[in-house]
């Protein structure tokens, strides 16, 4: 922009002198015309006038006359020994060299006049005063791109720091974040630009993996209690037989005593198993065409036993028939674990009505109890592994807190879905809806994680 403003300025000035060379010029051939034609001696003398030539001196204007032919200098204002090299025909503007020296330059206009022979007005500026603003404009302009970059480079730097800022203490919040201490977040004053968002996304990253590590922390440490219960009871009930001579019917006793809580290890055991493999995204379903109306009744003849124990009457809703593209065992497993519920938590007497039916282009498998309902407070966690309303009752009954979070695992592992409504006093029903997956019915074999 200098540069340019340099170019064109100097231009301008230039063009000024041109301007006011070519004004001067006209007027003073005007001045001179009186209608005759022009002789030498009409030239001479008003020119050489003291007057007139101190007022162009002053002005910087030189004036002078002079013949085409030869050269000759009819009459001169302040020339100073200015070569004449204007010849016929080469009339206009022309830039000489002050014959005082230096680099003075001096800008002159050739005037033809009318008159015979051949006269010519010469009117010239020394561009002395062009070349002095062209070099103040010149200093000025440097020391303006100097303190231009100066403010710029400032300013940059500014503004840089300012910018990354919030870079840095991302990178530094990022480094101290470790294991242990996964509750560290950025802070968000930040505005809601590019690096807002960014904090933002980053601390609800956080919050999802420091989420997933205290559940995965609460699994072991529960799992852990889950596995040490049984043992602990085995040991103490070996401790005590082997405490002194016992009678076979006593040994045979203490067996069947570790034989039940074997039954627990191993039934535990194969659940956290189940979840492992879920967790780790290799639990893979099976699919086979399947009815389910066929699944649940079978479901529901193993259970009887345990209803009529239980004194728990069932009532059966079930479609003649379903056919359904899916994983049968595990579908086995979550209908087991769901009715097992209803008729474990439904005091005698009680009574459960089991559902199988195609509802809005959907499998749908309800099972509805009569027991005690579940407190509004614990619904949302239902379905969390290890969760339990009441631990101790719930350990006679022969339940881990697993079950649920299975079946929830399997339904969604189906691209279903499984809901629960209870009222306390009135009953819990929990239903499971299954979409019939026509395209892999049709298309064969293939598995793919839905999200869990
Ligand atoms: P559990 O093996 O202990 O039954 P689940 O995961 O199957 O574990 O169930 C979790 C908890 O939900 C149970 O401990 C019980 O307190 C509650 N629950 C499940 N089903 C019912 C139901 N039909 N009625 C009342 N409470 C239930």
């Amino acid at each position: 922009m200098s540069a340019a403003f340099y170019g064109i300025t100097s231009l301008w000035l230039h063009q000024q002198v041109d301007e006011s060379l070519l004004t001067t010029a006209t007027q003073v051939a005007a001045a001179l015309d009186d209608g005759e034609p022009l002789e030498a001696e009409d030239l001479r003398f008003p020119l050489g006038n003291e007057a007139t030539a101190a007022l162009l001196r002053q002005r910087q204007f030189f004036i002078r006359v002079i013949d085409l032919d030869t050269g000759e200098i009819l009459g001169e204002s302040a020339f100073h020994d200015l070569p004449v090299t204007a010849r016929k025909g080469g009339v206009g503007f022309e830039t000489l060299a002050a014959p005082s020296g230096g680099d003075s330059l001096i800008r002159v206009y050739t005037l033809p006049l009318e008159s015979s022979p051949p006269f010519a007005l010469q009117v010239g500026q020394s561009l002395d005063e062009v070349h002095q603003t062209q070099s103040q404009i010149l200093r000025l302009l440097l020391v303006m791109l100097v303190a231009t970059a100066l403010l710029a480079s400032a300013s940059g730097w500014f503004l840089a720091n300012r910018a990354l800022k919030p870079v840095n203490a991302i990178t530094r919040t990022a480094r101290e974040i470790g294991e242990k201490d996964l509750s560290r977040r950025i802070a968000m004053n930040l505005p809601n630009d590019e690096l807002g968002r960014l904090a933002q996304t980053f601390n609800g990253m956080l919050d999802r993996i420091e989420g997933a590590f205290q559940r995965q922390r609460q699994f072991t440490a529960d799992a852990a209690h889950e596995l040490r219960t049984p043992l602990s009871i085995m040991q103490t009930g070996i401790d005590v037989v082997l405490s002194q001579e016992r009678s076979p019917a006593q040994y045979r006793a203490a067996l069947e005593s570790v034989q039940e809580e074997v039954q627990r290890l191993t039934t535990l055991t194969v659940n956290l198993l189940t979840l492992a493999r879920a967790d780790a995204h290799t639990l893979t379903l099976k699919r086979q065409h399947m009815d389910l109306s066929i699944l649940v009744n079978t479901v529901l003849d193993q259970l009887a036993p345990l209803a009529e124990q239980q004194n728990v009457t069932i009532q059966r809703h079930i479609a003649p028939q379903l056919p359904l593209y899916a994983d049968e065992d595990r579908l086995i497993q979550l209908a087991l674990n769901v009715i097992e519920n209803g008729i474990k938590y439904t005091p005698a007497g009680g009574c459960i009505t089991v559902t199988v039916a195609q509802d809005a282009g959907q499998a749908r498998f309800s099972v509805a109890d009569t027991g005690p309902g579940i407190p509004p407070a614990h619904l949302p966690h239902i379905f969390d592994r290890f969760y339990r309303l009441d631990r101790s009752r719930n350990r006679e009954q022969g339940g881990f807190g697993l079950g649920l979070a299975i079946a929830q695992h399997i339904v969604h592992l189906h691209g279903g879905e499984i809901t629960v409504n209870s009222q306390v006093g009135v009953g819990t029903q929990f239903t499971v809806t299954l979409p019939f997956n026509r395209d892999l019915m049709l298309n064969g074999e293939h598995e793919g994680h839905p999200g869990a």
